[in-house]
């Protein structure tokens, strides 16, 4: 056996970018989520390639102020929170300070960056962990990232990429969960040129339903809005005739986030189950907030998991919301097949 050694800190950042960054979706949804936590009205992504060779996200949030930018790329470096108990009260979607640093370990970034402040916005450019220079130049109120060559310096992590258009549905798919969870930002997706999604940005979550699935389900739909205890869900539950074959459509959100917990899911497909036939699922956009100390997001480096400090209390909430929506429209239980 080898001596131990202390890793250096560009290998260390390499190892834990492979936490965060796994494709290019995962790029779209760090940058994506700092431009929410930053203010923004208006977010557009960019991608070419699968966003493989190019992603670039512009936002119109507050900007970082030049002599912040280089450490904004430090590894554990946040605006967001200051101790351990502020992960308590979390009000933002990031708090890790891994994002940039990590997609800067694996990739191509350059970054223009403006506050309202500042006269002049800054641009800095940053390779595989290595600083490559920062000038003034003339921006724009809010931030752009441009990110190319994804694990440019890392061919191993490459050859697990899939082909540009199954990483492109990825982004799309991300696009679609941001605009949903975010009816009051402005959300633009450009693929290959193509724009793909532009929401309005004016509030309304049936607008950004009707916008990225169509008549159809815009057509069909509940809007529920109840409150048990602590636990408040509002948002649009699809009528079990526009039911599909897969989970895709359960869009949920938790205290503005995308994630996936089986207690949500389950709760929802359990309350459909009088009303669907089997192995079909349904489609719901839902807004669940609850106090931020009733949930641990900090789970997963990419955040995408939670915990609840009472599980059977979320469980009944989003039943009861969901059954009680599918109740009151009086629709007619569906017959089960047998098994
Ligand atoms: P985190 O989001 O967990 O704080 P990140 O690595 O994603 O960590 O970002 C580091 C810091 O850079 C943020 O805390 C924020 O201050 C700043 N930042 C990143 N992106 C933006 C943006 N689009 N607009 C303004 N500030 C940003
Ligand atoms: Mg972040």
């Amino acid at each position: 056996m080898s001596k131990i050694q202390v890793l250096d800190p560009v290998t260390i950042d390499k190892i834990a970018a492979g936490e965060v960054v796994e494709r290019p979706a995962s790029i779209v949804k760090e940058l994506a989520e700092n431009a929410i936590d930053a203010g923004a009205t208006a977010i557009t992504v960019e991608i070419e390639e699968g966003g493989i060779s190019y992603i670039r996200i512009a936002d119109n949030g507050c900007g970082i102020e030049r002599e912040e930018v280089p450490s904004a790329f430090l590894r554990h470096s946040t605006s967001k929170i200051r101790t351990v108990d502020d992960l308590i009260h979390i009000h933002s979607l990031g708090f890790r300070g891994e994002a940039l640093s990590s997609i800067a370990a694996v990739s191509q970034v350059e970054l223009i960056t403006k506050t309202a402040e500042e006269t002049f916005g800054t641009r800095y450019r940053i390779a595989g962990g290595k600083e490559e220079g920062l000038e003034e130049t003339g921006a724009k109120d809010g931030t752009t990232f441009v990110i190319r060559q994804l694990f440019y310096n890392t061919p191993a992590r490459r050859k697990f990429l899939k082909t540009p258009m199954t990483e492109a549905s990825h982004v799309s798919e991300l696009m679609t969960r941001m605009a949903l969870s975010h009816p009051e930002i402005s959300f633009q997706f450009i693929n290959n040129g193509q724009s793909r999604i532009h929401t309005s940005g004016n509030g309304s979550l049936k607008d950004v339903i009707y916008h990225i699935y169509g008549r159809e389900i815009a057509m069909n739909l509940i809007e529920i809005q109840t409150e048990a205890g602590d636990v408040k869900i509002s948002g649009f539950l699809g009528k079990p005739v526009i039911s599909r074959g897969n989970r895709n459509f359960e869009n949920y959100f938790i205290n503005g986030r995308y994630v996936k917990n089986q207690i949500v899911s389950k709760a929802i497909e359990d309350a459909y189950k009088d009303f669907t036939m089997q192995h079909k699922y349904p489609f719901v956009a839902l807004q669940i907030t609850m106090p931020g100390e009733e949930v641990d997001v900090n789970v997963h480096p990419a955040k995408l998991e939670i915990r609840f400090q009472n599980q059977q209390a979320v469980y009944n909430a989003v039943y009861e919301a969901v059954d009680r929506g599918l109740r009151k429209e009086e629709l007619i239980p569906q017959v089960k097949l047998e098994e």
